[in-house]
């Protein structure tokens, strides 16, 4: 049950100093802030209210968020958040600071192999899992919205409510979003005869997946001339022709598969992405990194 937000009766000034600046999202500024009187860091997500004027939508989707984010019972790895202020012109929300940077910047610098792959999507799906268990659906699963915990046990955490949606039993979802990259083909497709429910998240995993293992993403934004990026996903066009997938298992290529099915029906599930040929392949190697 996701219940309203609750606000703090103070100011976030009079209880925290600002320090540097995390990130920048769509709709937010993150930074580091430490607090007056005593106590661990935490980052803050900074909503200016008057951005919000303009677009309608945009403040009942961050008390969507801050109420999502509220409601979860704890999970290792999904970011906590720790109290919200809602002042006159900015909203504030105090979360569990990560410390290591976006998974992104991550894997840019360094490929990661399939084994620091499969921790991570361990964690992921385990996620994922407790999620939609709740009947949450993320809907902005990307690299970007991953952070490492730790560099060195490659733990990370969840963050970036700001898409997620509570889905009611038999409801679907209508609203088209997320990021084209890793956008599912039914969220492109959608109409109001076209609704979508939560494997849409399975599509984004499966997107992940493949530029974990690979370093480039299966659908190309710059594609010169046809297909357009869009027709890639609708009709799933990608292929595991160029070098890096000669030396990648068949069990990583045929999770990705299933992952990417375009029809959402046929897409696996995150019962059976967890319980996939190729997360089960190294359970001793998971469990000395867990
Ligand atoms: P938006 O909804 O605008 O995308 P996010 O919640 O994704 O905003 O935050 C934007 C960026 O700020 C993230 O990609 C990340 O780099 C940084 N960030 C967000 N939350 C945290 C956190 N708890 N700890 C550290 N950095 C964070
Ligand atoms: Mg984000």
């Amino acid at each position: 049950v996701i219940l309203p937000p609750t606000f703090e009766v103070g100011t976030f000034h009079e209880d925290y100093k600002i320090d540097n600046t995390l990130g920048k999202g769509y709709f937010a500024l993150v930074s580091r802030a430490v607090p007056k009187k005593s106590g661990v860091p935490v980052a803050v997500k900074i909503i200016t209210k008057s951005r919000c004027v303009r677009k309608p939508k945009m403040l009942p989707s961050i008390i969507q968020e801050i109420s999502i984010l509220m409601s979860l019972e704890a999970h290792p790895c999904i970011m906590k958040i720790e109290k919200v202020y809602n002042e006159p012109d900015f909203i504030y929300l105090v979360l569990e600071l990560v410390e290591h940077g976006e998974l992104f910047d991550y894997i840019t610098k360094s490929k990661l192999d399939e084994e620091k792959t499969r921790f991570i999507f361990w964690q992921l799906f385990d996620s994922i899992n407790f999620l939609h268990k709740k009947g949450i659906v993320h809907r902005d699963l990307k690299p970007e919205n991953i952070l490492l915990a730790n560099m060195d046990t490659l733990h990370i955490k969840l963050i970036d409510f700001g898409l997620a949606k509570e889905q009611q039993a038999g409801e679907k979802l209508v609203t088209q979003c997320g990021t084209p990259t890793y956008v599912a083909p039914e969220v492109l497709k959608h109409s109001s005869t076209r609704a979508y429910g939560k494997e849409c998240d399975l599509w984004s995993l499966g997107v992940m997946l493949y530029i974990c293992l690979s370093g480039y993403p299966p659908f190309d934004a710059e594609a010169v001339g046809p297909p357009s990026m869009e027709e890639q996903i609708v009709n799933g066009i990608y292929s595991f022709d160029h070098s890096p997938w000669e030396n990648i298992s068949s069990e990583a290529k045929k999770l990705i598969r299933g992952l990417l099915t375009v029809d959402p029906d046929n897409r696996f599930t995150i019962h059976q992405a967890m319980n996939s040929p190729w997360m089960l392949m190294d359970i001793e190697g998971l469990k000395r990194r867990i």
